[in-house]
């Protein structure tokens, strides 16, 4: 059974409550009593949400050919934001329920208040989602700046640069991963969403006549992904929109759904937006933002196929697939049976106890092991109790150093899913533990 809501009604709760416990996820500003469904990532968040992004980055920049990378600014002028349809259209429907006065978005509620179950409620009215800010001291139209809410368009403005500077031509893609900001009117389900968040989006450029070739490839290939890094597949299913559905510059999206606690919901959208977003920047801006083709001779706008993923709604993704409690040696566990691509700490290293020749030795192993692999080291309380705190956290592999260890060079390596132990020579454990990792 792999639907965790059928599993286990309390999973979306233990979750959360794991993530704060161990230093995954905080509440922000929680000593003032916290901001508005805002989170902090802790030690262990930041590890696992930067491995999240990395495998991204592995997969979309570094292992391919076609796509380079870009890093744009967060703040940008209005101009870009008239271009892109956002000022315009970048709206969530926003009702008050005329019982309880709670505000919701009217697309996500069915006609019913979710706070007192009221089925009456204001007219909706067009409430845009930008964060509007001034850029310098000077308040008026000409210092308006805008947070992104998403990192796309930094990536169209981008286009003839990367073109110019790269020698890229069609179909090739630019990626970009980074914070952007939304004034959602309802955040909700823990980091599934906030007001700010981190998204992974590739803007793809293709011939027109190839657009709908590529559309199907991206779909699958995102899905891949999710599968290649340990969410089962009957956790993820394609959501393909009905074409009134459609956000105003696409010509079709297909959705990667994850079966959260409370049903399926998205996770990646990828797009086929035509050449809305190239033709918008090139008429607002006046500079060409097209590509001419040396083969043919012909000067086209390409069009554009977008796999846009949240980063920080990957993790909860990742983290609620992986969560599992079973039994070893009659007594219960919480394991992450999270990839160990994706878990904060790769191994962790304990000594058997406190004494210092065992502590020499536990030091001499960490330090083999830390420029290869996230390493952490606790020498507290029973082994038992420390393997426990391990698998609570994801932690393939945990390596044990005892008193045999002095006269044989050798460890204890033993596997957080099986609990198999295997005796592991020190001189060899970097390449022993490399080779469990999955391939790079
Ligand atoms: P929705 O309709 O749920 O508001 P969207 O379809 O507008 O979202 P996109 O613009 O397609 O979302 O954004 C791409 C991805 O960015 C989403 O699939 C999601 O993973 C992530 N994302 C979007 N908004 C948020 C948010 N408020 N919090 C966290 N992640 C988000």
């Amino acid at each position: 059974m792999t639907d965790p809501a059928e599993r286990d009604p309390e999973l979306l709760d233990k979750v959360v409550n794991l993530t704060k416990r161990r230093g995954f996820i905080f509440p922000s500003a929680e000593i003032y009593g916290g901001f508005r469904s805002t989170y902090d990532y802790g030690p262990l968040g930041v590890s696992m949400l930067r491995n999240v992004k990395d495998e991204w980055w592995r997969a979309m920049v570094q292992e391919r050919h076609d796509i380079v990378g870009l890093d744009a600014a967060i703040l940008s002028p209005p101009a870009v934001w008239a271009a892109s349809g956002h000022l315009e259209t970048f709206t969530d429907p926003l009702v008050d329920c005329l019982t309880c006065k709670e505000r919701w978005r009217e697309d996500k509620i069915g006609g019913v208040c979710p706070n007192c179950g009221g089925t009456t409620f204001t007219e909706a009215r067009a409430f845009n989602l930008m964060f509007k800010t001034q850029a310098g001291p000077v308040e008026g139209e000409g210092a308006t700046a805008y947070l992104r809410p998403e990192t796309a368009q930094g990536i169209f403005t981008n286009f003839a640069n990367v073109l110019a500077t790269t020698r890229k031509r069609p179909p090739f893609g630019i990626a970009q991963v980074g914070k952007s900001f939304r004034n959602e009117i309802t955040p909700q389900n823990f980091v599934f969403r906030t007001r700010e968040f981190e998204q992974m989006e590739m803007e793809y450029f293709v011939p027109p006549a190839e657009a709908e070739t590529w559309y199907a490839y991206w779909i699958e290939t995102r899905f891949a992904w999710y599968v290649d890094l340990g969410i089962p597949e009957s956790m993820l299913r394609r959501h393909v929109h009905a074409k009134e559905d459609l956000s105003h510059y696409s010509r079709g999206t297909t959705d990667v759904e994850f079966l959260f606690p409370w049903g399926f919901d998205e996770l990646e959208g990828v797009a086929n937006r035509g050449d809305y977003d190239l033709t918008q920047h090139a008429t607002h801006s006046g500079v060409a933002l097209d590509y001419f083709d040396p083969a043919t001779n012909e000067r086209y706008t390409p069009y554009v196929i977008e796999p846009a993923a949240g980063a920080t709604r990957a993790m909860m993704a990742f983290l609620l697939a992986a969560y599992h409690e079973d039994e070893v040696g009659g007594e219960r566990r919480v394991v992450l049976r999270l990839d160990p691509r994706l878990a904060p700490y790769h191994v962790a290293v304990l000594p058997l106890s406190k004494k210092p020749e065992l502590d020499a030795v536990a030091n001499e192993v960490l330090d083999r092991l830390s420029p290869h692999f996230m390493c952490d080291y606790d020498v507290t309380q029973s082994i038992g109790r420390r393997y426990r705190r391990q698998d609570e956290v994801g932690t393939p592999w945990c390596v044990t150093v005892d008193f045999d260890s002095l006269e044989d060079r050798a460890v204890t390596v033993r596997d957080r899913d099986t609990t198999a132990q295997v005796r592991v020579a020190i001189d060899g454990l970097v390449e022993h533990l490399a080779a469990l990792r999955p391939p790079r």
